[in-house]
């Protein structure tokens, strides 16, 4: 950034394309204990320009290789509390004159803000929310997401069901397993009969070793086990790919070690 600031974006191939992974601020202040980005909470909000300008580094990059045709607002920052500025860049980026990634192709993940989720759910824009839930109840969410001390869960999923009700998308619940904490038999069981009749997709996520926080990963075979119990219970969920481990490409992870190095 002008300022010296740096920001990470991580670029990822899928069998459909290109997907950019994109920081809306520089740090976070929401204080996740999985996540890097948080640890020295929210230097600032980025502008509208300069997420843009992440998308534009990222296909100067691919050159011939192609271009970027997928979004998810999932890097540092929490994107609902850059609210303006995030709102104008999903207007903008969705342009054929920018960088023509239509809103379909964009996720926006948020740690459940509950207000600003119903004010996003109004905008009318066709973006699929991705909601950071990792625990079946508050009590378990208060040790991974100090934001679940301030809002309780069930006002977050009620938030999701309005966001289903005026957009008709379903929303999808990303779910970090966490080794001790989340990953019990008894939590995808009550996980599934509070996503029960809400129009979602759960994607797992095997956690990635944060150095600097002490938490444990899973095995896979617990992964399994856990999405085997999900689709028992008629919900439709995937084990995510972990990907950027080997690049230290996790949240807020690659900007440290930049950091480090400088
Ligand atoms: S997971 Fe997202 S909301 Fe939570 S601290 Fe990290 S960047 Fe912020």
């Amino acid at each position: 950034m002008r300022d010296g600031n740096c920001v990470e974006g991580v670029l990822m191939h899928y069998h459909y394309g290109w997907s950019l992974c994109i920081s809306t601020q520089v740090g976070c202040r929401m204080g996740c204990r999985f996540c890097a980005s948080t640890l020295e909470g929210c230097v600032r909000n980025l502008t509208c320009g300069e997420m843009i300008g992440e998308v534009i580094c990222a296909n100067r990059d691919l050159g011939e290789r192609g271009r970027v045709g997928h979004i998810v607002l999932m890097g540092a920052g929490e994107p609902l509390d850059n609210y303006d500025e995030v709102m104008r860049f999903l207007r903008l980026v969705s342009r054929e004159e920018s960088c023509g990634v239509g809103l379909r192709h964009i996720s926006l993940s948020t740690c459940g803000l509950v207000e600003k989720m119903r004010r996003f759910a109004q905008e009318g824009l066709p973006v699929t929310l991705s909601l950071s839930l990792h625990a079946p109840n508050d009590e378990i969410r208060k040790q991974l997401m100090p934001v679940a001390q301030r809002y309780r869960m069930e006002e977050v999923l009620s938030a999701c069901r309005y966001y289903v009700e005026r957009t008709g998308r379903r929303v999808v619940f990303e779910y970090a397993l966490v080794g001790g904490v989340n990953d019990s038999e008894a939590c995808a069981r009550e996980l599934a009969s509070r996503l029960r009749g809400l129009q979602c997709h759960v994607n797992l996520i095997p956690l990635n070793t944060v150095e600097e926080r002490d938490l444990r990963g899973v095995s896979e075979a617990r992964v399994q086990q856990f999405l085997h119990t999900l689709e028992k219970c008629h919900i439709s969920a995937t084990r995510r790919r972990e990907m950027g481990d080997d690049i230290a490409g996790a949240c807020g992870q690659l900007r440290r070690r930049v950091l480090e190095r400088t």
